[in-house]
Order: structure tokens, then sequence, then C-alpha cells
């Protein structure tokens, strides 16, 4: 079954909710970085939250969520858009801690418990909608919910989970937003507790062959759910050796010309997605021929 995320309505439309199945997407992640597993955990948990918040989005609009904390991960940046596109890398890559005191894998220990959460919308308007809150939790989902809650001013519940084999490999990967509209009874936000607080994570559920749709089903406590979308989702970077080769050209002539003579070339890596680029001492001439045509 391939990655992808349901968006939804219940209770008469006073409940917004979004599951993604992103097994696929957080193991792409995991072997193009050859993330160790607390690095997999807390760079999927992050991936997982892109794709929910990139599903709020319309169009061409695309954001960029940075997790920067005080613990050895350093940093976390994800990149995800409203095509179901996500991309991203963690700084600190191997890191492979022992399980947490409740047996889980211990993402705080490796992100931190202070720092920045920031989101930057680009929306494509003039200035770009940018928000930041304190790393609450470390644990990346309850650092969603306070963002949404402070930032945004919604009250959500998020879930992102990511199930490792023993071997490193990803096992299962997925998440689920729910948010709370103005206006809806005290009933339905106790009804919607209550199944949270019994509802196994998103990855086990997985694990166990249910589907986004189910997975929701259960977390809302309806079977009175509608359906508006339903989107395939990816990790996917969009850099190219035309892209990189931009930037070497905006580096200057003279800055190229030291390239050739002591490196006879270049190589450029994506933070991205780990892809490499090489430019020839001949591929260098020709980029530096572009800076003086740029001028
Ligand atoms: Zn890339």
């Amino acid at each position: 079954m391939k990655d992808y995320l349901i968006k939804a309505l219940a209770y008469d439309g006073y409940v917004r909710a979004y599951a993604v199945q992103a097994t696929d997407t957080v193991a792409q992640a995991q072997e193009r970085h050859n993330t160790w597993h607390t690095s997999s955990a807390a760079l999927g948990r992050t991936l997982i939250g892109g794709l929910l918040l990139g599903a709020t989005l319309k169009g061409e609009d695309k954001l960029t969520i940075r997790i920067q904390g005080n613990g050895p991960a350093k940093g976390i940046v994800v990149d995800a858009n409203a095509k179901g596109e996500v991309k991203g890398y963690i700084q600190n890559p191997h890191l492979s801690l022992s399980l947490n005191e409740a047996g889980k894998i211990d993402v705080r220990g490796v992100v931190g418990t202070q720092g920045m959460f920031s989101v930057t919308k680009d929306l494509g308007l003039k200035e770009p909608f940018s928000g930041q809150t304190p790393i609450v939790s470390g644990e990346i989902a309850e650092d969603f919910t306070y963002y949404l809650a402070v930032s945004e001013q919604i009250p959500s519940a998020v879930g992102l989970s990511v199930l490792i084999n023993p071997d490193d490999r990803i096992k299962t990967a997925g998440g689920f937003m729910i948010q709370i509209m103005p206006g809806a009874d005290e009933e339905t936000i106790n009804n919607i507790e209550k199944q949270l607080n019994t509802t196994p994570r998103v990855s086990t559920l997985l694990d166990e062959g249910l589907t986004p749709e189910e997975i929701l089903k259960g977390l809302l406590g309806t079977k009175d759910l509608n359906i508006l979308e339903k989107i395939s989702v990816q990790f996917k970077c969009d850099c190219s050796k035309e892209k990189f080769g931009e930037a070497i050209v905006a580096l200057g002539a003279e800055e190229i010309q030291s390239m050739i003579e002591e490196d006879h070339g270049a190589e450029a890596v994506c933070s991205f997605c780990n892809n490499k680029y090489e430019y020839s001492e001949e591929d260098l001439i020709t980029l530096k021929k572009a800076t003086l045509g740029g001028n």
C-alpha cells in the first residue's frame, strides 16, 4: 500500500481530522541520510508532522519546520507542501540512544527540552508567515500541538509515530492531527479525548494492518466520517545540478576561478536529500562565464 493522507470532517463539521501513512516516506529519508534509530524517529516524526501541516495548505503554498533544540540532534529541518511532498534532514543523523523509561524511543533525548520550534509558511504573498514557540516537550508531537495552540490558535491533538525494526529499517510510520473548530460541544470534545487516551500509536495500528481511514474512525470514536480528500504523499526533493549551479554562480567569478585552479572541480551535496552533484573544470568554466553574463 502506497503512502497517503486523508482529510476528513466529523461531528457535523466541528472536527477536522487528518491521518497519514508515511512508512515509505520515512524509510526513504532513513536510507538517504543513513540515520540511526533515535535520529530516524526524530526526523521521521518531524516529516510526518510536516505532511500533516502541509495538508492544511493550498495550491503552490509550502512551509518549513525548524526544530532547534539543546539536544545532540542539534537541528531538524523539514520542508512540506500542499501536494503531499516532503523532504528534510537532521543535523546529527547518527544518534542511537537507549530506550527511555517507558520503553520507547528516546526522541526527547536527542531533540532536547529547550529551544525553538518554528514554522515558516510561503503562501505566495510578499512576506512569508512565520511563527515560533519554545520547545515544550522534545517528543515533537506535543511541540506541534503547542505551536498550533499558541501560534495559530487552533486547539489540536497531534500524534506522530515511527516503528523501527532492530536492524534500523523503518517498519511503519504515520500520524494524525485532529482540530476542534469553534462551537464544538463538550460531549464531542470529551468523546474524542477518551478515544485519544485509549488508542494505540498510529505506527502500531498501521503495523496491525489498519488504514488511515480506520485509524481516524477509531481516534474520533465515530463511524460517521466525511472524507474530503485523499492525497498520495512521498519524500521528494526538487534539487538539481542546475539549481546548485546557480548557487555556484552566486559565489562570483573569483571564487569559481580558485575552485578551478585548486580543486579542478567541485561537488555539491543537497542537505535535504543527500544527492551529490559533480562539477568538472569544464562545468565550472561555463558557470564562471555565467557570472559575467549576469552583470
Ligand atoms: Zn535534494
